[in-house]
C-alpha cells in the first residue's frame, strides 16, 4: 500500500519535496499520546512530533472536543471580515503570555506567513527593505523568508526582495566562535553587528530576525544574553528585533516560556506557529501595538484566525498552561540531556550533545576532528526507526539528530527513547572507529 502511495506521490508532487527514509517512507495512519502507528501497523515513539508540531501529542480529548464543538456549529469558516469569537479569545490569551505590554496579535496559517507578516510590518514602519539575519537560520518557504534563510540547503533563491546582511551563527563546533567563552562569543558577535551596521548597510535597517535556538539549522544556540546585547545596539539605531519562536515558543525550552527570555530581552515582534496548533494550521505574530498597527493598507488573511484553528490553538494553550508542560519539558528534558551526555561521553562520532528542555540535538563528526559526518547521522536516524523511535535530522551539514518530542513526554518514555538512541549511536560509533 505504502509503496503504491510512494509511486503516486512521486508522480504528482514536485521532485524537490524531501521525504524521510528514502525509498521506505513512513505513512502515519494513527496516533495516541506520544506514539504513532504506520500503515503496516508498526508503532513508534515520536521524538520529533512532526517537526515540533505535535506539541501536546496525539488524540488529545480536550483539543478534539474544542474543534468538534466548533464543527458542530456547521461553520468551519466564513471570513475574517466577520467577528470571530475564538480568534479574539486566543489573541487575548497570546497577548497576555507574550511578555510584550499592550500587544497586538495577527493570525496566519503558518510560520512562513508569520515571518512574512513581521517583515511587512518592520519594513513598513522603518520605510526600509534592509534586514539583518543570522547565518544557518531557517525562516520559511516564501520569496522573502527564503531570502532571510541563511542555510544553503534551503535558501535556493538569490533574487531577494530584501537587502539582507548576515550575522554569525552560534555554531561552536566549527567556525569563528569555536572555543570561545560565552562572554567572548557575545563580544565578537556584537562587534560584528556594529561593523555590519557601519560598513555594509546604508544605516536604515528595518529589523534583525533571529531564532533564539536555530531549529532546522541543527538546534544551534548562541550564548544566553546575545540577543539582549544585540538589542542594545539595535535600539541606538531604532532597528526592530523579531524573535522567530516557531520552534522555541510555548515552554519547549523548559527554563523559559519563550526562547527570547534566555537572552534578557523583549523583542518588538514574536512570530509563532507549529506547536500552538498541535497539527492544525495556525501561526501568527504578536508584537508592539505601534509596530503592528503601522501597516498603512488594510490587510487580512482569508484563513488566518479561522474558528477551527483558533479553537484548537486555545485548547492547546489552555492545556499546556493547565498542565505546566514547561515544567515537564524542563524536568524530562534534563533526564534526556543528562542521560545522552553521560552515555555518549566517550563516543568519538559525537561532537556535541546540546539542548534545552525538550529541544535536544546531537551533532556527528568523523572521529578525531570536527569534519561533519552526515552518513553517521543517517545511520543512527534509520536505526532508531527500525527500533521504533522517530527522530529528526538537520543542521547545515545534515549531520545533526534533532529531538523535539511532545511536551507531554513522560519520564518512562524519555528513558525508552534514550535507550534506543544510545544503542544506535554506540553501534555507529563502533563502526566508525
Ligand atoms: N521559522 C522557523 C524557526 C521554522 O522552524 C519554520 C519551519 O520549520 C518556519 C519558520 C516556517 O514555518 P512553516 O513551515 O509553518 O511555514
Amino acid at each position: 500500500m505504502t509503496e503504491d502511495l510512494l509511486a503516486r506521490h512521486r508522480a504528482v508532487l514536485p521532485t524537490w519535496m524531501p521525504l524521510y527514509y528514502g525509498d521506505e517512507p513512513l505513512e502515519i495512519v494513527s496516533g495516541s499520546g506520544r506514539r504513532v502507528v504506520d500503515a503496516a501497523g508498526r508503532s513508534y515513539l515520536d521524538f520529533f512530533g512532526g517537526v515540533l508540531t505535535n506539541m501536546i501529542g496525539y488524540d488529545i480529548p480536550e483539543i478534539s472536543a474544542a474543534v468538534s464543538e466548533q464543527l458542530a456549529t456547521g461553520v468551519v469558516h466564513t471570513s475574517t471580515l466577520y467577528l470571530i469569537r475564538r480568534q479574539v479569545e486566543l489573541a487575548e490569551k497570546i497577548a497576555r503570555v507574550s511578555g510584550i505590554p499592550d500587544a497586538r496579535v495577527f493570525f496566519t496559517n503558518s510560520g512562513t506567513e508569520a515571518n512574512e507578516t513581521a517583515l511587512l510590518m518592520a519594513t513598513n514602519i522603518r520605510r526600509s527593505n534592509q534586514i539583518l539575519a543570522v547565518r544557518n537560520s531557517y525562516h520559511g518557504r516564501t520569496f522573502a523568508t527564503m531570502a532571510i534563510t541563511g542555510h544553503r540547503g534551503w535558501s535556493a533563491s538569490s533574487l531577494s526582495p530584501l537587502q539582507v546582511s548576515w550575522l554569525p551563527s552560534g555554531d561552536r563546533v566549527r567556525g569563528r566562535m569555536r572555543g570561545l567563552s560565552d562572554a567572548d562569543h557575545i563580544e565578537v558577535a556584537v562587534d560584528e553587528l556594529r561593523e555590519v551596521l557601519a560598513t555594509v548597510t546604508a544605516g536604515d535597517v528595518a529589523a534583525l530576525i533571529a531564532e533564539p535556538i536555530q531549529g532546522v539549522g541543527g538546534f544551534v544556540h548562541a550564548p544566553d544574553g546575545l540577543l539582549g546585547a544585540y538589542k542594545k545596539e539595535l535600539d541606538e539605531h531604532g532597528i526592530l528585533l523579531i524573535a522567530d519562536e516557531v520552534q522555541t515558543g510555548w515552554g519547549r525550552t523548559g527554563d523559559h516560556f519563550w526562547g527570547y527570555q534566555a537572552h534578557g530581552v523583549t523583542p518588538d515582534l514574536i512570530t509563532f506557529a507549529k506547536g500552538i496548533g498541535n497539527g492544525f494550521a495556525l501561526g501568527g505574530v504578536v508584537g508592539r501595538a505601534d509596530v503592528m498597527n503601522a501597516v498603512p493598507a488594510i490587510s487580512f488573511s482569508t484563513y488566518g484566525g479561522n474558528p477551527v484553528s483558533t479553537a484548537a490553538g486555545t485548547a492547546v494553550l489552555d492545556y499546556l498552561l493547565d498542565h505546566d508542560l514547561q515544567a515537564n519539558a524542563r524536568r524530562v528534558g534534563a533526564i534526556l540531556l543528562d542521560g545522552l551526555r553521560t552515555a555518549l561521553a566517550s563516543c568519538a562520532v559525537v561532537a556535541e550533545v546540546r539542548g534545552r528542555g525538550l529541544m535536544i540535538g546531537i551533532e556527528f563528526v568523523r572521529p578525531g576532528g570536527n569534519e561533519p559526518a552526515p552518513a553517521t547521522a543517517v545511520a543512527v536516524f534509520e536505526e532508531c526507526r527500525r527500533s521504533g523511535l522517530l527522530v529528526g535530522k538537520g543542521g547545515l551539514y545534515n549531520n545533526v539528530l534533532r529531538m523535539g518530542p511532545p511536551l507531554t513526554l513522560t519520564e518512562e518514555e524519555a528513558r525508552e527513547g534514550l535507550a534506543i538512541l544510545v544503542e544506535a549511536i554506540r553501534t555507529a560509533d563502533a563502526a566508525a572507529v
